[in-house]
């Protein structure tokens, strides 16, 4: 039995120089788009929000999640703080499937005048600089 058949030797291993090593080019790692800044500023702002860390409704301290009163689509004011509460899962779907109460019991909570202010607000449509934001909101995030 040879060396070979025997698993000793690898077949086809060419014993001849291969010559210098050919190293990829390393590529510059494009600069992130609007979307994943956004999608970061997401996240922290989700841990911000949550850190309250009971349901702004019921105490309850599990299952928090951050509210928008009104929806994130209104990018001006999706990462205004004033826009977000923490809820807990089961109070959020309870006012996201009781929009009346839903309204009522916010502009109790923050009252009217916040209430016109960020309506206003989401009206301009006026997009945020999400490098800004990041920046701001990562700082914020290490003093939690
Ligand atoms: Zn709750």
């Amino acid at each position: 039995m040879t060396l070979q058949r025997k698993g000793y030797i690898a077949r086809n291993t060419s014993l001849k120089p291969s010559g210098p090593i050919k190293r990829k080019k390393a590529k510059r790692k494009p600069p992130p788009t609007k979307t994943q800044l956004r999608r970061k500023c997401d996240i922290l702002h989700g841990r911000i929000i949550r850190a309250q860390g009971y349901c702004s409704r019921c105490g309850r301290t599990q299952n928090l999640q951050r509210a928008h009163i009104f929806s994130r689509s209104y990018r001006a004011i999706e990462f205004d703080d004033r826009n977000c509460l923490c809820l807990d899962s089961a109070c959020h779907v309870y006012f996201t499937h009781h929009p009346v109460e839903w309204e009522i019991w916010v502009q109790e909570r923050i009252g009217l005048e916040t209430y016109y202010e960020l309506r206003a607000k989401a009206m301009t449509h006026v997009v945020p600089d999400y490098r800004e934001l990041l920046a701001e909101l990562t700082a914020r995030c290490a003093t939690l």
